[in-house]
């Protein structure tokens, strides 16, 4: 079941200006900021005061996915999140729809337990499953 949506991910080129600008205009600060090597990216997560994030990703090695994004498409609009309950049972039903999958099953991301499905079967979006961490729960 999807309850949410959990975050809009944007890439950009520059993680500080990208920062000041939604700190400049929104009044909105990073409650995270991480460096995820295995991803090639740098992540900031700017939370919203009533629920929702938007997480900004600044490619941080060139052959990453995001690098590439931006290269051939510029910044903007990466992927969307949608919040579930249980990542690898999600994954696992859609697998049956036959969506095609990145993450067959779930890994640990930067808002919990994460798996994103293959654009090629959801209309060009990239989408991100989340099932977040239980320390966040409750
Ligand atoms: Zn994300």
């Amino acid at each position: 079941m999807i309850k949410k949506v959990h975050h809009v991910a944007i890439a950009v080129k520059n993680m500080d200006e990208a920062l000041k600008l939604y700190e400049d205009i929104f009044g909105i600060k990073p409650s995270k900021i991480e460096t995820v090597p295995q991803q090639g990216v740098k992540a900031a997560l700017l939370p919203m005061s009533e629920g929702g994030e938007i997480e900004l990703l600044e490619p941080i090695d060139q052959e990453s996915g995001v690098a590439k994004f931006i290269e051939s498409r510029g910044e903007g609009i990466h992927h969307i999140c949608l919040e579930v309950e249980n990542v690898d049972q999600e994954l696992c039903m859609l697998a049956d729809k036959g969506v095609q999958l990145i993450d067959k099953q779930g890994r640990t991301g930067l808002a919990g337990k994460i798996g994103f499905l293959h654009p090629k079967s959801t209309k060009g979006v990239l989408i991100e499953l989340v099932q977040k961490d239980i320390k966040e729960k409750g």
